[in-house]
């Protein structure tokens, strides 16, 4: 249990989710999903989403967001 960061450089995107959200399944990602080598990943586990946001903030990305699916 903990919420999870997901960083995306490419897009310089994060989306902080639940851990129990389908899309984050605790830092594993969408089942099926390509989990190729790309620069796209998971930070976590944070113990809160304050604990989360303070990361997100670190990462001084444009477009900082929680998960519309989960709602952390
Ligand atoms: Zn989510």
């Amino acid at each position: 249990m903990g919420y999870w960061v997901k960083v995306i450089p490419p897009s310089s995107r994060a989306r902080i989710h639940d851990g129990e959200c389908v899309h984050c399944r605790n830092g594993q990602g969408q089942e099926n999903q390509d989990k190729g080598g790309g620069p796209t990943r998971w930070e976590g586990p944070f113990a809160t989403v304050a604990q989360a946001r303070t990361f997100m903030a670190s990462l001084h990305y444009r477009d900082t967001d929680v998960c519309r699916h989960c709602n952390p």
